[in-house]
């Protein structure tokens, strides 16, 4: 069967190779060629691999201690993971790639969907190497590009391209051959669940699926399974969602390194992950209206009693600023705390999440709120010119004993001019 695609679509995925692991490379140049491997937080599984850790045998989200043997025989770098780092290099790639098209879909924090149909069939193979090496040049991470007319074939092409020298795949022609080597469950959109449920039914490579009966599609899967169909086709039925949507809530939270029992040390955490969250909101622009917070024990310790609470307070007006919200939640804390406990999870969440514009109009605050966005906007200014948290609330601690176990970080902060690499030169 062969379908004819008449579509002048062109769309290109990139995504960013080993991103964690590249992050960390960027910083670090003796590892560029050697095993390098990123933890999740708490150090518990491996979350990004390089190239040679993947040839030792290194699993993708394999518990760290299972590995650990492999990591000493091989010298293998470890890197506790570091968000704050490739949440900024995230940014600054997806900046980079906005300027090829207006029409952007930020997928995940290393993939970006780009419509290039104004580009000609025979100058995008072109156009994806520049992206490419402007992406390589100005922010030095590596990405493979994949281009096609659908987004489930630019995954394919993308795949395809993360095994090709040039990191540039344009799927065009002889796609079916391509698709005959392709296994169905690396196919973008087909899970676990529906790859086994396809391999049961003798559907073991994209091109079986794509030449699959309509009828078996509908019957067999649902809506999503018969659109993946579809784009092998050629035929376009997922669009880009290129409305950067803003969110609705704002979560902060933190398994501890070490169990807590103090309301002190809780309320430094929760203090943290508030100031955390309110300059998040305030990137974007947002205020809140609600905030909760929420401690835990573990519920898998069976030697401890197991308690968990939460409590929710509405903000009589919507903010962004930190002292407001810090004052709050722990207020909220003191609420749901109990002595004797050994906490293991502290966060909050804000939530009804509004556009500061749209904030409603409030006699009284004018004076008062100019004032504190200012106040707001020097310590957001002072933490990205000197550091992250060189200006915090004395609540938030210094010490910070309960923070995550990050035992293999770099603490690389990119606001700070003191972890820029030195080169020599002789
Ligand atoms: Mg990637």
């Amino acid at each position: 069967m062969s379908f004819i695609n008449n579509s002048k679509n062109k769309v290109a995925l990139i995504d960013c190779n080993s991103f964690y692991v590249s992050c960390e490379r960027l910083f670090n140049p003796k590892i560029q060629n050697t095993p390098v491997v990123v933890l999740s937080n708490n150090d518990g599984c491996v979350i990004s691999r390089s190239v040679e850790a993947k040839k030792i045998g290194i699993k993708m989200g394999e518990p760290y201690f299972k590995v650990k043997n492999l990591v000493k025989k091989n010298n293998v770098k470890i890197f506790s993971s570091n968000y704050a780092l490739y949440g900024d290099l995230s940014r600054r790639v997806m900046k980079v790639l906005k300027g090829f098209s207006d029409k952007i879909e930020i997928y995940s924090i290393d993939e970006a969907f780009l419509d290039l149909s104004h580009i000609k069939d025979d100058q995008v193979e072109e156009y994806g190497k520049k992206i490419r090496n402007k992406v390589l040049k100005w922010i030095g991470i590596p990405t493979s590009v994949g281009i096609s007319s659908t987004k489930t074939l630019s995954k394919v092409a993308n795949h395809i391209a993360k095994k090709n020298k040039s990191g540039v795949v344009f799927l065009k022609d002889n796609i079916d051959n391509k698709l005959k080597d392709f296994d169905i469950a690396d196919v973008w959109g087909v899970g676990r669940q529906l790859s086994k449920l396809y391999k049961k039914n003798g559907i073991d490579s994209a091109y079986k699926l794509k030449n699959i009966s309509n009828t078996w599609v509908k019957k067999s899967t649902n809506v999503l399974g018969a659109k993946t169909v579809m784009e092998l086709r050629g035929v376009s039925c997922i669009d880009l969602e290129t409305k950067e949507i803003k969110r609705k809530s704002c979560c902060v939270s933190r398994s501890f390194g070490k169990k807590v029992e103090s309301l002190e040390k809780l309320r430094e955490s929760i203090t943290t992950h508030c100031l955390n969250a309110a300059e998040k909101i305030r990137i974007d622009k947002q205020t809140t209206r609600s905030i909760t917070v929420f401690i835990r024990t573990s519920p898998f310790d069976k030697n401890r009693k197991y308690y968990s609470n939460s409590v929710t307070i509405d903000l009589p007006v919507a903010t962004s600023n930190s002292l407001e919200l810090v004052k709050e939640a722990i207020n909220g804390l003191k609420k749901i705390y109990k002595y004797g406990y050994f906490y293991q999870k502290a966060g909050i969440i804000l939530s009804k999440l509004n556009e500061s514009s749209e904030k409603e109009f409030n006699l009284l605050a004018p004076i008062m709120e100019k004032k504190s966005n200012t106040l707001m906007q020097a310590i957001d200014f002072t933490n990205a010119k000197y550091g992250r948290n060189s200006i915090s609330v004395a609540q938030a601690g210094v010490k910070k004993s309960w923070k995550m176990r990050k035992e293999h970080s770099s603490n690389i902060d990119t606001a700070s001019f003191a972890y820029l690499p030195r080169v020599f030169t002789t």
